[in-house]
């Protein structure tokens, strides 16, 4: 490879969108060196992906950089549905079993910033202007060309390489991981930031869905002033590229929603968005040392608004475990589930978006249809309740992974899910589960009772004889709902640094503790 210096680093992440600024901060929680590289000159200036759904809340709350999305974000609580111009209810949110349940309505660029804030407060600034052009993975290393903005190309030796440069991936091209799937047709998003005057009430907690024949329009308040008006139709005149305009969205937006008084006045700065879709996961989301995380990844319709969301998942999935390795604390083979885990959720997203009747334009014979149903389940609490908890991605599961064992019989509760975060007496106090969790740490949940804690001791003396942090904990569900939620009252849960269940056993299983410890860890000399 021709270059004029060289370095070395353990991480090269390509690509400083909000996927890969995530996993520069993530993998800065675990102090590894990392360099982050974009061939922009600045942070995105598009609006783009416009909300954070409570699981990514969580991700964010993990990186240290919460505070800052709840201050700059509106905080959704609820959504008016119209079909036709009636109104056919209301889908209330904030209601998830989670620290931050609600939705954060916050654009895309502010993310980028404030989490490029959130890195230079870790000592790593994003260095823009900086393109790879050429890479080569070996057994123990990965080389990088970059070219820098002052015309100097530059080799980068690092122990890993992470694609996070988006839909069109150099990284993934490069490394001949084919970018499977299809384009989708008949389907088209315009979009505007506007402030418009028409006789809806304006609250900023508060957003609309408006259904009509072959069109499905939502609005919500940004932070910035104004709506954010995206509208999904079908595709008549797919040769139309052009951005569109501020009339031909005024007109679209007052027959959808029936406000033939509407004016549009763009924001200041305006945004206007049209764009079609592929259906895209790749084939491998690994190759040795190199991965592809984010829209490198997978890609699909923007339809319940999961890119980023999915991406952010997909960082963190793979921070913790890229770290362990990188620290000698874990084996190999842990690195290949983030590729098996974020492809299957990057297919649940995909299937799911079938289903997503508020977004995806419905055809004239399914609209009466829609009218008469929709009013029923939106009455119902157990539905509303439902709607949400798929809409959170708090149900998004690890169930059909190598690193999920499940031998707690049949219950609610499985290897792979989120563990729920529930109200529990730990450690002499009443606390919510999460509270006991964190990044930097397994965390091995035991039933305890009151006459016997004798098996968190067995238990630690297990965890002890491994070189990662495996934090053992006696729990007790402080109700019957947590008890619910938890599942048989004799088990012993092992929590992943993600939050997600590893292994879910009965309390006297250490056999089988030991067998998933030593499969995926490795013991202390
Ligand atoms: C119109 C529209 C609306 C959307 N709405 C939503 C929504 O509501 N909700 C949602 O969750 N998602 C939404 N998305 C998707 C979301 O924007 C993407 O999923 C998200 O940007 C992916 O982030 P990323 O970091 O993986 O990639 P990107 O944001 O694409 O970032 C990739 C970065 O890599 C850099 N790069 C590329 N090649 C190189 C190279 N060779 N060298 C150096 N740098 C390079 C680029 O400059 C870029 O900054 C929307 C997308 C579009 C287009």
């Amino acid at each position: 490879m021709q270059h004029n210096s060289a370095t070395t680093t353990d991480v090269l992440i390509v690509g400083a969108g909000p996927v890969g600024l995530s996993l520069a901060l993530a993998l800065r929680h675990y102090d590894l060196r990392i360099r982050i590289v974009d061939r922009a000159p600045a942070t995105k200036h598009e609006a783009r992906a416009a909300i954070v759904w409570p699981r990514c809340a969580e991700i964010f709350d993990d990186l240290g950089c919460i505070d800052s999305f709840k201050d700059a974000a509106y905080a959704l609580e609820s959504t008016d549905v119209y079909a036709n111009g009636e109104r056919l209810g209301q889908l209330d949110v904030g209601h998830v079993a989670s620290a931050h349940p609600h939705p954060l309505v916050i654009e895309q660029h502010v993310t980028e910033r404030l989490l490029a804030d959130a890195l230079a407060r870790r000592g790593v600034q994003v260095e823009f202007s900086t393109e790879l052009s050429a890479i080569q993975v070996f057994e123990d290393r990965a080389e990088a060309i970059l070219r820098r903005g002052d015309g100097m190309n530059e080799l980068v030796t690092s122990a890993w390489l992470i694609g996070c440069d988006g839909a069109r991936s150099q990284v993934r091209q490069q490394l001949g991981i084919p970018f499977e799937g299809k384009r989708r047709a008949n389907l088209q998003v315009v979009q505007i930031n506007a402030i418009p005057s028409w006789h809806y009430a304006d609250a900023p907690s508060h957003g609309y869905f408006f259904l009509a024949a072959n069109a499905s329009l939502g609005c919500f308040s940004r932070p910035g002033g104004g709506y954010r008006f995206f509208c999904f139709t079908t595709d008549p005149d797919p040769s139309r590229t052009a951005a569109p305009t501020v009339d031909e969205m005024r007109e679209l937006i007052a027959a959808v929603a029936y406000a033939p008084e509407l004016t549009l006045t763009p924001t200041d700065p305006p945004w206007t968005n049209r764009a079609r879709f592929q259906d895209r996961i790749a084939a491998t989301l690994r190759r040795g040392r190199a991965f592809v995380v984010g829209d490198a990844a997978h890609v699909w319709a923007p339809i319940g608004g999961h890119g980023m969301n999915t991406g952010i998942r997909g960082a963190h999935n793979l921070a913790w475990k890229l770290a362990a390795v990188h620290r000698g604390e874990a084996r190999p083979l842990l690195l290949d589930t983030y590729s098996d885990e974020q492809r299957a959720s990057a297919q649940a997203v995909i299937d799911e978006m079938r289903f997503n009747i508020l977004e995806r334009p419905n055809g004239p014979l399914l609209l009466p249809l829609l009218r008469t149903l929709m009013p029923v389940g939106l009455a119902s609490a157990s539905i509303r309740r439902q709607i949400e908890w798929t809409l959170s991605d708090l149900a998004m599961h690890y169930r059909q992974s190598k690193l999920a064992w499940h031998y707690g019989g049949r219950q609610r509760l499985r290897a792979g899910d989120r563990v729920p975060d529930v109200a529990v007496f730990a450690e002499h106090t009443f606390v919510s589960l999460h509270r006991l969790l964190s990044m930097q740490q397994w965390t091995l949940l035991v039933s305890i009772d009151d006459r016997d804690e004798s098996a968190v001791e067995r238990t630690r003396a297990i965890a002890a004889a491994y070189r990662a942090n495996i934090r053992v904990i006696g729990v007790r569900p402080q109700d019957h709902e947590a008890q619910q939620a938890l599942g048989h009252p004799d088990s012993i849960i092992l929590v992943r640094p993600d939050r997600h269940i590893g292994l879910l056993t009965r309390r006297d299983d250490l056999a089988t503790l030991e067998r998933y410890l030593d499969t995926f860890l490795i013991r202390a000399a």
